[in-house]
């Protein structure tokens, strides 16, 4: 028997194709009046305005003001607009960048937020928030910052352009991969996980299969949700952030891309000290190793597999190895200076990991 300990994060999820005109539902429920609706630019002329229509009078403003890692600067500024608006909640809509926005604001307000992902990054069902002010960047773990709606409608990732949608749901199983070693790992999580990574080999229905296209039997839109929102959403809801995450930190290109480079490698380092871990995740991929596998995913499917690819400098590994070293994030190995530095060289020519 596994002793362990669990603790449930609360969160409504909806999930399906076309849901998104029941936000006006779940803002009722909720008995807001109220919604400022956060977007990016490129959402603000598709989803956002679909959304604003479906909302009416319950939309007061629409911000298109997300950029990448929530920037603090921006947040100030849209704070501006949401106390002008008089907002009683905010409605998210776009990938992480977006809901980092909304999380920054209910961090300075409490408001109830309603997130409509579209993208496989998780943050939807974190109660974390990362922030950059004057270029440096802190995380922040506050319920306060946990979405209390999950809105998934699938329609909203079919836009997703394939390079995107490729990192973004490789991204997706690297959660998977950290929640199933990480230093909290308990049987409830580590079924979700493994399951979201399985996804990818669902039969028919795309998912995965549209993101990570090695496998795709059908190219045609499924009207089916994907297995890919449903790994966001089961490995997502643990995002325990470890070793790819950390090690991919310092690393200067703090971006999905350098999560896809990093993982096959941070699987093969952690091979031998989370050996059950690792074994589940090779299982799910239907594979008998998991970094191997791993590596395979990205590489088959044009993904980048190397850190020169993605524009690091060799003159930068040392740095990236020291500031690794310096990280306080758990790993179930040791951090050591000579096998990091000994990863990070085969993750600079893209290797594949043995
Ligand atoms: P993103 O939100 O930055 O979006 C990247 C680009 O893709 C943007 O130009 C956006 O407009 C576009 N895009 C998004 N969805 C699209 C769609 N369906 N169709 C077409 N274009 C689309 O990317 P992301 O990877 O979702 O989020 C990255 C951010 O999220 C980072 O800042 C990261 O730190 C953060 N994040 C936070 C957590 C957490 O738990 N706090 C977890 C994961 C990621």
């Amino acid at each position: 028997m596994e002793a362990f300990e669990y603790t449930a994060l609360p969160a409504r999820v909806v999930f399906g194709v076309g849901t998104l005109p029941r936000v006006a539902d779940k803002m009722n429920a909720m008995g807001c009046k109220r919604a400022l609706v956060l977007s990016d630019p490129h959402h603000a002329s598709v989803g956002a305005t679909r959304l604003m229509q479906a909302l009416g009078e319950k939309a007061v403003h629409l911000s298109a003001d997300a950029v990448m890692h929530t920037p603090a600067d921006v947040t100030e500024r849209v704070m501006k607009k949401l106390v002008a608006c008089n907002a009683d909640c905010l409605v998210s809509l776009g990938g992480g960048s977006t809901i980092g926005l909304g999380k920054a604001l209910a961090l300075r307000t409490d408001l109830p937020q309603i997130v409509l992902p579209t993208t496989y990054a998780g943050s939807e069902a974190t109660p974390i928030l990362g922030e950059t002010d004057g270029g440096r960047k802190s995380t922040i773990r506050s319920m306060k910052v946990l979405p209390e709606v999950i809105v998934y409608d699938v329609e909203l990732t079919y836009g997703l352009p394939q390079s995107l949608s490729l990192v973004s749901g490789i991204n997706a199983i690297a959660h998977g991969v950290e929640a199933l070693y990480a230093r909290e790992a308990n049987p409830v999580i580590s079924n979700l996980a493994e399951q979201g990574i399985a996804a990818r080999s669902d039969a028919r229905c795309p998912g995965l299969f549209r993101t990570l296209p090695i496998a795709m039997p059908d190219p045609t839109p499924c009207s089916e949700p994907g297995p890919a929102d449903r790994a966001s959403a089961l490995s997502g809801c643990r995002f325990i952030t470890s070793y790819a995450t950390f090690l991919a930190g310092p690393l200067v290109f703090r971006t999905r891309r350098t999560h896809t480079v990093i993982l096959p490698h941070a699987a093969a380092y952690n091979a031998s000290a989370a050996p059950a871990a690792l074994d589940r995740v090779a299982r799910a991929l239907g594979a008998s190793k998991a970094a191997g596998a791993l590596f395979d995913l990205a590489a088959t499917n044009g993904a980048p597999t190397s850190l020169r690819q993605i524009g690091m400098s060799e003159s930068d590994l040392d740095k990236a190895a020291d500031a690794a070293l310096q990280s306080a994030y758990w790993n179930p190995r040791p951090i050591e200076l000579d096998p990091i530095r000994a990863l990070l060289e085969e993750a600079f020519h893209g290797r594949r990991p043995s």
